[in-house]
């Protein structure tokens, strides 16, 4: 069937929905996004990924062409118009389609940013890969230095996944002088006896909604978080391994580059962390 999505300021059909060839989204990968859960047919900390967005964009230099109220608004009414339950919002924000192709900023003023929302429907609270959990191999980061700022160049990441499809591996994490940045679409934890190691924050990697997330139930929680670098061989002698993302919520890493980390089953800190992320966001969604 097809869907309602937003473009520019109208709903249309999937099939009618158009953006310009001279989009700087398109020319240049000059762009933004988020990816907003919805559990319940309602959004998950719709307030930490408009938040984010408005940094993305404010680092970039970018205009908004919505108030993050008429934001939330253009989120509700997507999830109304296609009956979503259970899934995301993806949002593009671009630098918009200016006269012709040139490699300097268009002036906002004649060149409107473009926007773009749709949903998506997927199986997140009951994912297959919570209960198994995934393998991934670990590749060398080659991504540009500002990836806490969401834009959509992704091409290397989809480079990490076809990496790991090839090595018959579900997902990639990537290295950097020796420590583990994070996955290619995804923040990257071990664990060891109660203490939860990720990375600390920083240009490195995305500031993950879900991470602030997860970091502040684990510590209510009275589990320890210790926020720095780890390598790969440190994760694999780790007890557990997780990642957290909007779209998996916390799933566990069962295997890193062919070893089995702990007893190769879901580690039990990643399934109650998992379990109780999922109780909030219910909760809490709006
Ligand atoms: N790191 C990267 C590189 C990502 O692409 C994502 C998801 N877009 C994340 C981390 C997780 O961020 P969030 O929890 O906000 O989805």
């Amino acid at each position: 069937m097809s869907r309602t999505v937003y473009v520019n300021g109208e709903y249309c059909a999937e099939e009618d929905a158009k953006i310009s060839i001279f989009d700087r989204g398109f020319l240049m990968a000059d762009g933004v996004y988020e990816v907003t859960s919805v559990l319940d047919g309602k959004l998950v900390d719709f307030d930490g990924h408009a938040k984010r967005l408005e940094r993305s964009l404010k680092e970039l230099d970018m205009a908004s062409p919505v108030t993050m109220d008429e934001l939330l608004e253009i989120h509700r009414e997507l999830v109304k118009r296609n009956d979503l339950e259970e899934g995301g919002i993806y949002l593009q924000i671009t630098r918009g389609a200016p006269a012709d192709r040139d490699f300097a900023f268009p002036d906002p003023a004649t060149t409107p940013s473009s926007i773009v929302l749709f949903t998506q429907v997927k199986n997140l609270a009951n994912a297959p890969a919570a209960q198994t959990g995934i393998s991934v191999i670990s590749i060398e980061d080659q991504r540009w230095a500002r990836r806490d700022i969401k834009t959509v160049q992704l091409l290397y990441p989809s480079m990490g996944k076809m990496m790991a499809k090839a090595a018959g591996a579900d997902d990639a994490w990537m290295v950097e002088d020796g420590q583990v940045t994070e996955g290619t679409s995804n923040n990257a934890y071990i664990v060891k006896g109660r203490k939860i190691i990720t990375r600390q924050l920083s240009n490195d990697i995305l500031h993950g909604i879900t991470r602030a997330a997860v970091l502040r139930l684990a510590k209510e929680a009275q589990m320890e978080v210790e926020e720095r670098g780890f390598t790969i061989e440190e994760a694999q002698d780790a007890d557990e391994a997780f990642i957290t993302s909007a779209t998996t919520f916390v799933q566990p890493v069962v295997s890193i580059d062919g070893e089995t980390i702990g007893t190769g089953k879901p580690g039990n800190i990643a399934l109650r962390l998992r379990e109780i992320y999922i109780e909030e966001s219910r909760a809490k969604a709006i």
